[in-house]
């Protein structure tokens, strides 16, 4: 199922309406950056209002997970469990293996005692999400999952497959050209190693983050109205619905609605320069945005009619 960050009242209308229609489930996701940015207390008041909202718009029994994306420390995760939250990451994946396990470990003791669901990571993602940074990735090692899984007690896992944070995934250098277009065609993912783990692992939930595919219409609107995106790169879709048949069942996306987001108030500020009602420009992002979730869920991840 999607699981896309918010931190706006844009992004969070824009969710809802795309999963109510299309009958997805959907985990909203909140980060360490977007708690700073919108106040947690804000966002959390938010997803509660998201859940009334969608049986305001027809759904009798919304699922509705509200996620702290990549929890760093005990302390924070401990804060969104006291606050509400009915998920929660804690990412030692930066960490040496047996600090991960212990850190994984105290997470998930304090949050099932609340029925909230601790999602880990095994294995480190390239790229940069919020505060969250690596140069390298290191795939995760199918051989540690048993260990890790049964040892902290995690209720999902997410891998490094080869996908990647933020809207350059991957240098020019990684990628191929294709020829017709003159666009970058990326490297594909490890699915060698997600089937590996899944055999260790069976029916175990897998989940991929930095999955946006960085829509190259988007881009090129963003582009040709004054923004400067050059070699923006995502993964392909192809290669997330082919992931999204197996075992993973969570796939992150961020930049995806950033690039909606901007490339409809980018076109909206050139088409028409003396607005300056934000509901003006950010009505068409709006729309934009739950245009693309509609698809994402729909065409790429099959999590609609499931509710
Ligand atoms: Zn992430």
């Amino acid at each position: 199922m999607p699981s896309p960050n918010f931190n706006t009242l844009e992004q969070m209308q824009a969710i809802i309406q795309a999963a109510v229609e299309t009958k997805s489930p959907v985990i909203m996701q909140v980060s360490k950056g977007a708690r700073n940015y919108a106040n947690g207390t804000i966002l959390r008041y938010m997803a509660q209002g998201a859940v009334e909202y969608a049986k305001e718009l027809g759904c009798e029994k919304p699922q509705i997970v509200l996620h702290l994306d990549h929890g760093d420390t005990f302390e924070l995760c401990k804060d969104c469990i006291d606050n509400g939250f009915s998920s929660v990451m804690i990412d030692g994946s930066s960490l040496p293996y047996e600090e991960n396990i212990a850190l994984t470990k105290k997470v998930v003791e304090y949050a099932h005692q609340y029925d909230v669901t601790v999602e880990a990571e095994l294995g480190v993602l390239a790229g940069v999400e919020d505060e969250v940074q690596a140069e390298e990735s290191h795939y995760t090692k199918p051989e540690e999952v048993i260990d890790f899984a049964t040892r902290s007690g995690c209720d999902s896992l997410a891998i490094s497959i080869g996908t990647s944070h933020g809207a350059y995934k991957f240098t020019p250098e990684q990628c191929t050209r294709d020829p017709k277009t003159g666009k970058l065609v990326p490297p594909p993912l490890a699915f060698d190693i997600l089937h590996e783990i899944e055999k260790r692992l069976p029916g175990f939930p897998i989940v991929l983050h930095g999955s946006s595919s960085v829509p190259q219409d988007e881009v090129d609107t963003i582009n040709a109205h004054g923004g400067k995106l050059p070699d923006a790169v995502g993964i392909p879709e192809e290669q997330l619905r082919e992931a999204s048949k197996s075992a993973v069942c969570k796939i992150n996306i961020d930049s995806d609605s950033r690039l909606a987001m901007t490339a409809a108030i980018r076109k909206h500020f050139d088409e028409k320069p003396g607005d300056f009602d934000p509901r003006q420009y950010l009505k068409p992002a709006r729309e934009n945005m739950k245009k693309m979730y509609i698809h994402k869920i729909v065409e790429v991840l099959g999590s609609n009619e499931k509710l």
